[in-house]
């Protein structure tokens, strides 16, 4: 790893290739790729571990290596791990190369959001740490400083009480990128909101939590009436763009239907709300 500081502060502008699934597609759009420095094969960047209730997930572990312990915590995971790209790209693609990519569809960011995943950034002269949620800026833009890198990620394990919800829309089950991705995490007692935490992807230039609508439903009764008052916040929320996956108006429709969807399956689990497993 020293080694990698080291060439980081040497060539800042570098760029890392961990598993290339992002990367190497900007080579086939023309994009002029100077200096790369290839990761994968740093040892001390390949590690799951557990410490406390915290996982942590190094730079080069790919999503076929973390999906088994991944969808043990948190079980709803499963479904949307198997629809990662191809089995493939699931081998080849990292979960840290998912966030640097700062991508506003990549389908691991809204769910790292809502279970307050941090990240450790690493260069030359130490380490810090940053919440998934504040690292994003911009389209494609994240708070990465220059030397710098991503070490890992550590995800908070399953918290009693809480359930996890995670819905990819796309035009294909597998290998399609999303139009929209929601995830939710929240903890209902007694038929009230105690806690609540939304993120969306595809919604704006970034993967952004939907706090009014998180706001619209903290501490209220988990009832029809309060998800019709919050599904409205979304708009406030979210200015979504149009492009070839979808237009801003059906994202913004899918978006609000997903809420109801999550009251649904949380509020009635035996009721049918899916075509197939994984819609
Ligand atoms: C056919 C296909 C299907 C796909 N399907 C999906 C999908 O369903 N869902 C989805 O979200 N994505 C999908 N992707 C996108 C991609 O597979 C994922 O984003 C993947 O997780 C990227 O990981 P990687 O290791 O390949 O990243 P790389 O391509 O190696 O890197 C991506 C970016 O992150 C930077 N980077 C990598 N590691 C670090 C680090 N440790 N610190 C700082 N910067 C770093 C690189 O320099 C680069 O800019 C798909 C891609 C393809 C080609």
């Amino acid at each position: 790893m020293r080694q990698l500081t080291t060439l980081l502060e040497e060539y800042p502008d570098a760029n890392l290739l961990a598993g290339g699934t992002d990367l190497v597609l900007q080579v086939k759009q023309n994009h002029h790729i100077n200096t790369v420095i290839y990761i994968a094969s740093i040892k001390v960047l390949q590690f799951i571990k557990i410490h406390g209730n915290v996982l942590s997930i190094g730079a080069t572990v790919t999503y076929h290596e973390c999906s088994h312990i991944l969808s043990k915590q948190y079980p709803e995971l499963a479904k949307l791990l198997d629809r990662f790209g191809s089995q493939q790209i699931r081998h080849q693609g990292t979960v840290v190369g998912n966030i640097a990519n700062a991508s506003p569809v990549g389908d691991m960011l809204p769910v790292l959001m809502v279970l307050n995943a941090q990240l450790t950034l690493r260069q030359a002269c130490g380490s810090r740490q940053i919440s998934v949620a504040d690292f994003f800026l911009d389209y494609k833009v994240s708070d990465l400083q220059q030397g710098e890198f991503i070490q890992s990620v550590e995800i908070p394990m399953a918290e009693s009480g809480y359930q996890l919800k995670v819905y990819k829309v796309s035009k294909r089950i597998e290998d399609d990128i999303s139009a929209v991705l929601a995830a939710f995490y929240l903890k209902v007692e007694n038929k009230y909101v105690k806690d609540v935490y939304i993120a969306f992807g595809g919604m704006a230039a970034k993967p952004m939590r939907a706090i009014r609508c998180e706001e619209a439903l903290r501490n209220q009764p988990w009832s029809k009436e309060t998800v019709a008052v919050a599904a409205e916040q979304l708009v406030y929320d979210y200015s979504p763009l149009s492009d070839v996956r979808a237009t801003a108006c059906y994202r913004m429709k899918v978006a609000k239907n997903l809420l109801w969807k999550c009251f649904i399956e949380t509020n009635d689990p035996a009721l049918l709300t899916r075509v197939t497993d994984y819609a």
